[in-house]
């Protein structure tokens, strides 16, 4: 089982050379046919020339330099796509990742596991922000029905065809226990040793709390709904344009047969506007159909991904 280790890096001079030699060790401890890739996400701090020196003394360690920052998701894609292992293992550049862990999250993958999670159960960041990723990870929980504790844990380990069909854009790296639900990954999590940040800066604020929201709205959209979005929009947009319909009747049955004045009454409104958004969102449901052949025809993508096939002869 060979095995890649993939860390993006973005300006983290001081930590390369202590990361690089702490993963070697593990990896020479465990005897493990391994290749690690350093992703440079663009670094203007003198990083790339630091992994240069390092990769001129191993052959095992493989460098990508992005042109500029592309982002931490990019730079876990990049690592992704190039890497030869039969399991992947992601992790932090910052040494806030332990790689002694490592070798306890391919125990798990040899259990039978498609993607093994780290979860910080002691973790090391800024009080304010353990206590918002606790909220988000209990409510990443409820809406996608993933059931772990810690969604936003690098130290990750997977089966190499999961890791390649995440198809991350944006910042989803934080939701790939839920992309690999998608892809109908087996998942399991264990407790991983977390550190404090000794050099270098987090990257990331609390802004990112309203970009986590819509992605997780994303996803939840995703998970349920990629292949039928009809029945998402078409259902509220049916049940919207009867409600509004229903009311606008109502008022009309008023009018005609009472004579009564209906042109200053707020419900007339309430009712135009359920109708009109009605309508609406039953024609995005139907355009997103057609995006939806578009997304999976034009790129000859399946609908379901096959774990085993048997006695089909060339595929075994
Ligand atoms: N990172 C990256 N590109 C970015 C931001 C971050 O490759 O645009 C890397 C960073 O170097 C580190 C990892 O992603 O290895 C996690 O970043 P950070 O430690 O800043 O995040 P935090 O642990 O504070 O959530
Ligand atoms: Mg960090």
């Amino acid at each position: 089982m060979k095995i890649s280790v993939v860390v993006p890096i973005y300006n983290e001079k001081d930590n390369v050379a202590i990361l690089h030699k702490k993963i070697k060790d593990v990896m020479v401890k465990n005897s493990y046919d391994y290749e690690i890739i350093f992703v440079d996400d663009g670094s203007s701090d003198g990083t790339f020339e630091v992994m240069q020196q390092l990769a001129k003394g191993d052959k095992n360690l493989k460098i990508i330099r992005f042109r500029r920052n592309f982002g931490q998701t990019a730079a876990m894609a990049a690592g992704f796509d190039y890497a030869k292992g039969d399991v992947i293992v992601s992790l932090d550049g910052d040494l806030q990742n332990d790689p002694e862990d490592i070798p306890a999250l391919l125990q798990k993958i040899e259990e039978g596991y498609d993607v093994v999670s780290g979860w910080r159960k002691n973790r090391q960041d800024e009080k304010k922000r353990v206590a918002f990723s606790k909220v988000a990870n209990w409510l990443i929980g409820r809406i996608t029905k993933v059931d772990l504790h810690d969604y936003g844990c690098s130290l990750k380990a997977y089966r190499s065809d999961v890791a390649k069909n995440l198809h991350m854009y944006g910042e989803l790296h934080r939701f790939i226990p839920v992309l690999a639900n998608i892809y109908g990954a087996s998942i399991t999590e264990i407790p991983v040793r977390h550190h404090p940040r000794q050099f270098g800066q987090s990257k990331y604020n609390l802004s990112r709390t309203f970009r986590v929201i819509v992605d997780l709205i994303l996803m939840y959209f995703m998970q349920k709904f990629v292949t039928r979005p009809i029945h998402f929009f078409g259902i509220i947009g049916f049940f919207l344009f009867a409600l509004g319909f229903g009311i606008d009747s109502y008022l009309a049955v008023e009018k005609i047969f009472f004579g009564m004045n209906i042109g200053n009454r707020p419900l007339l409104l309430m009712g135009v506007l359920l109708i009109l958004t009605g309508i609406n969102l039953g024609g995005i449901g139907i355009i997103s159909e057609f995006l939806t052949r578009i997304y999976y025809e034009s790129q000859n993508k399946k609908i379901y991904n096959i774990k085993t096939m048997i006695n089909f002869d060339d595929k075994t």
